[in-house]
């Protein structure tokens, strides 16, 4: 191999025809969109759920029998969503699932956050998934999240997106005076209980907390938020701004969130544009990804039984063994994010099978750690399969391993999937600064994504035409056997 890894695989760009790479500009301005206003996984769902309806797809609980081609959309405690488009062949044969998460790494607030400190009103927060505590200081921060009254009430917040709007964040030492902090190990050097957001320094009248005091009356005044209120909330920091346009060819997309709503937008526009398969699609968008697919609304819950199983139910199936039968039947692309080959830290890299920016979409055959723990190692058959349906309708892929043997590692929704028997297969987009609060993606590879998850759901696992006729030929062969012996 030499230094330029990447050029010795085929490129997404330079494989496209002049009215396709418009196409891929154009769809990424969707996609840009998609990632500035939202921030959250309620606000994905939200999203989703809108454009679902707005397309003439129906919500599953006012269904009650589906039939083929018929278009549904399902939300789960707001955070959790699915397109479904009802397929030609029964749920027995199984569904072809594209499942992404649109939960990110990110900072919440903890039940009791607001204080006071030195003329300073902070909030305390508890991160979210992995994140490098230094990425996080000194950047504008934005908050979303809800807040839950006593009675029920629900009160949404988004401050700090709008140019105009205020934001928080949170201050890291001068380095005038981080000569000893400068001295310590990278992950050492933040610690988790110095991630406060400054929040206010004006005092009111209030005697004692003056300034917290004010903050307090202001986030009643304003939002009709109380301080115990905040007990029962769903609150995060995140980077505050709009997704931008990276590099003077703005080839690439910057943005807070990719990991994974990058998968989650294009598997969404895919199923939008689903017309009559020959299987049952699913483009399925869960949450809790990012700490263990855990919690009611993460992919070790019963989600996708469940959905099954009131799919089936609605087509006339109550058995509960059609449930199982249906889920081993069934292929699954998880589709997550990989890591991109990064130019500034080579020795993590393994060039010859980590993927690289615009070199189409990933496949990645197994992640984990330490021998491919926790990975779900998907069979060469489905792998097979899934090359041939790609490189049969323009999809430029790359493999990719999560960076050297032993560097690191990491895992995905696909073993909990798996548990099913259904096929699985990691297949996503390369990122670069993958969980930082800017992370980057070339717009070839979103196009790549939105194209392959498309074929997958639409095409998957259906006879293809040119097939049919050797079949024939067969089955003739085999019926005159019996007149020549
Ligand atoms: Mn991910
Ligand atoms: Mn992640």
């Amino acid at each position: 191999m030499t230094e330029n890894g990447a050029e010795l695989k085929p490129n997404a760009w330079t494989r496209m025809e002049e009215a396709e790479t418009q196409a891929a500009y154009d769809f990424n301005e969707g996609y840009l969109n998609f990632l500035s206003v939202v921030k959250t996984e309620r606000e994905a769902v939200d999203y989703m759920a809108q454009l679902a309806a707005e397309q003439g797809f129906k919500k599953l609980s006012d269904i009650d029998t589906i039939i083929p081609g018929q278009k549904i959309f399902f939300t789960d405690k707001g955070k959790v969503c699915a397109l479904i488009v009802i397929g030609e062949e029964p749920l027995a044969n199984g569904v072809n699932l594209v499942a992404s998460h649109i939960d990110c790494p990110r900072l919440d607030l903890k039940g009791r956050p607001l204080y006071e400190a030195d003329g300073q009103a902070l909030l305390k927060t508890h991160y979210y998934g992995g994140i490098k505590k230094y990425q996080w200081l000194a950047i504008p921060l934005a908050l979303h999240g809800v807040v839950v009254k006593p009675d029920g009430q629900i009160i949404r917040l988004s401050v700090g997106e709008s140019a105009d709007d205020l934001v928080l964040t949170i201050s890291d030492l001068l380095p005038h005076l981080a000569k000893d902090q400068m001295e310590k190990k990278l992950g050492e050097a933040i610690k988790g209980e110095g991630l406060n957001a400054l929040v206010g320094s004006r005092p009111g009248e209030a005697e004692r907390d003056p300034v917290k005091t004010m903050i307090a009356e202001l986030l009643k005044e304003r939002y009709g938020i109380e301080e115990d209120d905040f007990t029962s909330a769903e609150l995060e920091l995140v980077p505050a701004g709009p997704a931008r346009d990276v590099g003077l060819d703005r080839s690439m997309v910057g943005a807070y969130g990719q990991d994974d709503r990058v998968c989650a937008y294009t598997s969404l526009i895919a199923a939008l544009e689903l017309d009559k398969p020959q299987r049952t699609a699913i483009a399925l968008f869960v949450d809790k990804e990012e700490i263990g697919s855990t919690g009611n609304t993460g992919l070790q819950s019963m989600i996708i039984e469940n959905l099954i199983a009131e799919l089936l139910h609605k087509s006339g199936e109550t058995s509960y063994f059609a449930v199982r039968k249906s889920l081993m039947a069934s292929h699954c692309l998880s589709a997550d994010v990989n890591s991109a080959v990064d130019p500034n830290y080579p020795e993590v890299f393994e060039k010859m099978n980590n993927s690289f920016m615009g070199n189409g979409l990933v496949v990645t055959k197994y992640t984990g750690a330490r021998g491919k723990s926790g990975s779900s190692d998907a069979n060469p058959e489905f792998l097979a399969a899934i090359r041939q349906l790609f490189d049969g309708n323009g999809v430029t892929w790359q493999v990719g391993e999560l960076g050297k043997v032993d560097i690191g590692g990491g895992g995905t929704v696909a073993q909990y999937i798996a548990r099913y028997g259904m096929e699985v297969l990691d297949c996503g987009v390369a990122v670069l600064g993958m969980h930082s609060p800017f992370e980057v993606t070339s717009k070839a590879d979103v196009y790549m994504a939105y194209k392959g998850y498309k074929a997958f759901m639409q095409s998957f696992g259906a006879v293809p035409v040119k097939e049919a006729k050797p079949r024939a030929k067969t089955t003739r062969t085999r019926a005159a056997k019996p007149k020549r012996s």
